[in-house]
């Protein structure tokens, strides 16, 4: 007999068209991994529903009426995936040794649990799903990825190219996620900051199974702008780099003006008026610069972020 628990997390907004699919495949793939012997009798699947406004908590509420096998966690109102996430993985660290996050839409195939469970059994704490192939998304999903991901990289920020929100975390991993407490969630930004030993597994990401996406064009920027202003301040620094140049080239263009002045080749009133202009703007984004260095420190402080997890003791 394994003794080892396993939950499965999904956090669902307004996903009734695809509930029944997903508890059954994911159920599926649990009994066999229990019948294996693989993982212990009490695993299960729960259900986050995030303030879904169709039937999805009723489907939730049938699934659960089966057995032990499911369980739900319904939130007040709708929060968004990343938090309702976080809600469902926090309440149900006691109830599991190892958790792994999935979509209700099963763009992450069941069929990988079994990978993800391997993997943790092997001594991963941390094991991270990648879409290989994304042939299932358009064109302009898989070119704003991309992107999104390049530019995360070139701002300092440590993550995992084409990993979503399709991962087993283990218990310690989890308790290191209780420790964040930055109200702006970037999850795939912060697993990478607990560290432990990891491993990634590769698959394919299928099209949605029903429904439409609950990330339309519009969540989908505000999220990428909030793992960017949530990880990097290096746009801060940026700002203080422009106002050093623009500061350089006004004192060079202030040169200029000044020896036309001198040359007598300048109109009365120009040079009063452009010197200090190039001055103070040059001067002032320099200001802004510096002030917001000082800004970007106490955005790391307030985040009040473990500094860090110790792995071992001998
Ligand atoms: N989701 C959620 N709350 C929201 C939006 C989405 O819990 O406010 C869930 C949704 O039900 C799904 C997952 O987050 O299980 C990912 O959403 P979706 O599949 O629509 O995103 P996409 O795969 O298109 O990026
Ligand atoms: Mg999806």
């Amino acid at each position: 007999m394994s003794s080892t628990r396993i939950g499965i997390v999904i956090p669902c907004f307004n996903e009734e068209e695809t509930l029944d699919q997903t508890a059954e495949t994911v159920g599926e793939q649990l009994r066999d991994l229990i019948d294996a012997e693989e993982i212990e009798v009490g695993s299960f699947v729960c259900f986050v529903d995030d303030g879904s406004r169709d039937g999805t908590w009723k489907k939730i509420e049938e699934w659960t009426s089966k057995g032990t096998l499911y369980r739900g966690v319904k939130l007040s109102r709708n929060v968004g995936h990343q938090r309702a996430l976080l809600a469902g993985l926090m309440s149900m660290r006691d109830e599991a040794e190892a958790l792994v996050s999935m979509d209700a839409d099963l763009q992450d195939p069941a069929h990988t649990i079994p990978l993800f469970v391997n993997a943790y059994l092997d001594g991963n704490e941390v094991v991270y799903g990648v879409r290989e192939d994304r042939s299932s998304d358009s064109g302009f999903k898989r070119g704003t990825a991309e992107f999104f991901y390049r530019l995360m990289r070139k701002l300092g920020v440590d993550i995992v190219p084409n990993h979503a929100d399709c991962r087993l975390l283990g218990p310690r991993a989890l308790d290191a996620l209780s420790l964040f407490d930055e109200a702006n969630l970037f999850l795939r930004g912060i697993v990478p900051l607990i560290g432990y030993p990891s491993t990634r597994i590769y698959y394919k990401r299928d099209a949605r199974l029903a429904g439409e996406t609950k990330y339309p064009l519009r969540k989908m920027l505000a999220f990428a702008w909030d793992g960017v202003t949530s990880f990097s301040t290096k746009p801060l620094g940026f700002i203080m780099w422009l106002g050093f140049f623009v500061c350089l080239a006004s004192f060079a263009v202030g040169g200029w003006v000044a020896y036309t002045w001198v040359e007598g080749q300048a109109i009365p009133g120009w040079t009063s008026m452009l010197l200090p202009l190039l001055f103070i703007g040059g001067v002032q984004l320099l200001c802004t610069g510096v002030i917001g260095q000082y800004l970007g420190k106490i955005y790391q402080e307030v985040k009040h972020r473990p500094r860090y997890f110790i792995e071992k003791r001998i």
